[in-house]
C-alpha cells in the first residue's frame, strides 16, 4: 500500500466546483491539492473534441448573468463568444405528436391543443415555463429554502391541477420532455419556483441585449484554465473508494492503493457517486438519507452529421420537439455564420433517456434515427451517428444534475450539505441561490470561505 500523501485541504473532483474551492483555499495560501477519478478536469462540463465543433455534452449555456463563470473565464484567460445571434433559432422547431408534425401557427387552434384559452398560443416546450415565471410566489431565489415555502414543495402536477389543468395539459406542458423528474408527479414545484427566480435574477444581470455565451474551444476551456492556475497539479485517475475520519486526520482511499491524509476533504461529488463511497463514521438522519435519495436527472444525448440539408426539401424547420423517444432533435449552429446548421443533438431526457440508456449506442441511434425518419421521410438515410452520451450512465456523475421530489426540498434542502467531522460538501446540488455551472461555483466558494474563516 502507498504511503499516505499529506496536504492541508484535500478536493475530491474536478469538475467546477471543486476548482473554485480549490483556487480559492490557494489564494488564500492553504496548501490544497485536488483529486480527480477521470483523466481529464470539467466533470459535467464535457466538449466533445473528438465529435468536431465544439459539441458540448455537459455544461454549454453561460447565462450573460452568471457574474461567477464569466468572471472566471476573465481572469483565467478564456475567450467568451456571444451566442445571442443564434438564439433567435431555438424557438424555430417542429412540434411532433404521434409522428405527426404540427407547425406552430396550427397549434394555437389545434385540435389537440388542451391548455386554456388564454394560453392556447404557448407551445408545450415553453408552457409550463411560462406558467411557473407568471405564477412564481417566490421574490428571491433563496427563498426556496424558506420554510414558509414549504406549502409549495408538493409535486409540479398537483401545483399545476390547482391552476385547473387538466391531465393532458400537464402531459403536453411539462411531461413531454421532462428537464426534472420523470414526470410532473415526480417534481417539485418549489424547485422549479427557484428555477425561474434564478432564471429572471439572470435576465435582470445581464447586459442589454446580450442572452448569453459560449466559450472559444469549447466550455471545458474554463475548467481547464482553472487547472492550469493551480500550483499542485491535479492528481488525475485518483478514484476515491472511501473516506475514513476516524483518526487524527481524515484519509481518502483511492482504487489504486493511494491513501490521502489531511486536517480537512472538500467533497465535491455528486450524491449519486457519493451514496456508493463509505464513510466513517457514517453519515446521519436527513443528511444520509438525502446522499442515499436525492434523485439525479437521467439525460442522454445523441449526436448525429447531415449529409444534406433535408430540411430543404420537407419545407419543416430543422429542429423538432417530439413525444418519442427521440426527445428533443436540436439543430446546433456552432460556426461562424449562425443561420448555418452544423449538426444535430437530439436531447433525450427522464424516461426517454433510461431506455436509450439500456440499448447499445448504435441501436439507440438506430431507434432515435428511425423514428426521425417515420416523421420526416425527407431525412431518410441523411443523419449519420457520432456518438452518444449517456451522463445516467456515466459512473462518475450518475445524471445530469440533481433534482428534489415533491417533500425532499423541505426535508433535505437546509441540511444536506452540512459538514460531516473534517469533510465539507459542495457540488451544483448544493447551490442555494443559483443552478447549473454557476451554482456548482458558487457552492465552492462558499465552502472555501468557511474553511477559510476558520484556518
Ligand atoms: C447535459 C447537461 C447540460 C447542462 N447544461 C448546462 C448549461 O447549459 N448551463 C449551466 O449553467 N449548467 C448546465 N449543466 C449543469 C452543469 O454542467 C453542472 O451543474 C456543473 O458542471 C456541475 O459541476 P460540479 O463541480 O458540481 O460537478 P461535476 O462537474 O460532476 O464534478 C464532480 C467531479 O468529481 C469527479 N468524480 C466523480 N466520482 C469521483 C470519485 N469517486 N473520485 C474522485 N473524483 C470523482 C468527476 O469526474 C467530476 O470531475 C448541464 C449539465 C448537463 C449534464
Amino acid at each position: 500500500m502507498t504511503e499516505p500523501l499529506c496536504c492541508e485541504v484535500l478536493v475530491i473532483g474536478a469538475g467546477l466546483a471543486g476548482l473554485t474551492a480549490a483556487l480559492h483555499l490557494q489564494e488564500n495560501g492553504i496548501d490544497t491539492q485536488v483529486i480527480e477519478a477521470q483523466n481529464r478536469v470539467g466533470g459535467r462540463v464535457h466538449s466533445m473534441r473528438q465529435l468536431g465543433s465544439n459539441k458540448e455534452a455537459g455544461g454549454a449555456y453561460i447565462g450573460a448573468g452568471y457574474r461567477r463563470v464569466i468572471s472566471a473565464a476573465k481572469r483565467y484567460g478564456v475567450k467568451l463568444i456571444d451566442v445571442t445571434p443564434t438564439l433567435e433559432f431555438f424557438r424555430e422547431q417542429e412540434l411532433v405528436l404521434e409522428s405527426r408534425i404540427i407547425r406552430q401557427s396550427e397549434w394555437p387552434t389545434h385540435s389537440d391543443n388542451p391548455f386554456p384559452e388564454k394560453d392556447k398560443a404557448l407551445m408545450p416546450w415553453n408552457y409550463s415555463r411560462v406558467l411557473i415565471a407568471r405564477e412564481n410566489p417566490l421574490q428571491k431565489t433563496e427563498d426556496w429554502l424558506d420554510p414558509n415555502q414549504a406549502h409549495n414543495d408538493v409535486s409540479l402536477s398537483d401545483w399545476m391541477k390547482g391552476l385547473g389543468l387538466s391531465d393532458k395539459a400537464i402531459k403536453l406542458g411539462y411531461d413531454m420532455n421532462v428537464s426534472f423528474g420523470d414526470n410532473a408527479q415526480d417534481v417539485s414545484a418549489l424547485l422549479m419556483f427557484f428555477r425561474a427566480a434564478f432564471s429572471l435574477d439572470q435576465r435582470k444581470q445581464a447586459p442589454k441585449g446580450v442572452v448569453g455565451f459560449t466559450a472559444l474551444n469549447g466550455v471545458q476551456r474554463i475548467p481547464e484554465a482553472m487547472a492550469e492556475n493551480l500550483y499542485n497539479e491535479v492528481h488525475y485517475g485518483k478514484v476515491v473508494t472511501s473516506i475514513d475520519d476516524s483518526g487524527e486526520q481524515a484519509k481518502a482511499h483511492c482504487t489504486d492503493g493511494t491513501i490521502y491524509k489531511t486536517p480537512r476533504i472538500v467533497c465535491s461529488l455528486p450524491f449519486g457517486v457519493l451514496r456508493n463511497i463509505k464513510i466513517n463514521p457514517t453519515l446521519t438522519g436527513l443528511q444520509q438519507e438525502a446522499v442515499k435519495k436525492l434523485p439525479s436527472q437521467p439525460v442522454t444525448q445523441l449526436y448525429f452529421a447531415h449529409k444534406s440539408n433535408f430540411w430543404e426539401a420537407d419545407g419543416f424547420k430543422p429542429s423538432m420537439f417530439t413525444d418519442g423517444v427521440a426527445g428533443m432533435l436540436a439543430a446546433a449552429r456552432n460556426g461562424e455564420d449562425p443561420t448555418k446548421v452544423t449538426s444535430f443533438t437530439a436531447w433525450a431526457m427522464g424516461p426517454n433517456a433510461a431506455r436509450l440508456d439500456s440499448l447499445p449506442p448504435k441501436q439507440a441511434a438506430d431507434l432515435v434515427i428511425q423514428e426521425i425518419e417515420a416523421v420526416r421521410p425527407a431525412a431518410r438515410g441523411q443523419l449519420e451517428f457520432l456518438g452518444l452520451q449517456s451522463w445516467g450512465n456515466d459512473p462518475f456523475a450518475q445524471g445530469g444534475w440533481a433534482y428534489f421530489r415533491p417533500g425532499q426540498v423541505s426535508s433535505f434542502g437546509a441540511t444536506m450539505g452540512t459538514p460531516h467531522g473534517r469533510i465539507l460538501f459542495c457540488g451544483e446540488h448544493l447551490g442555494l441561490a443559483n443552478r447549473g455551472m454557476e451554482g456548482a461555483m458558487e457552492s465552492g466558494t462558499r465552502i472555501a470561505e468557511e474553511i477559510v474563516a476558520t484556518a
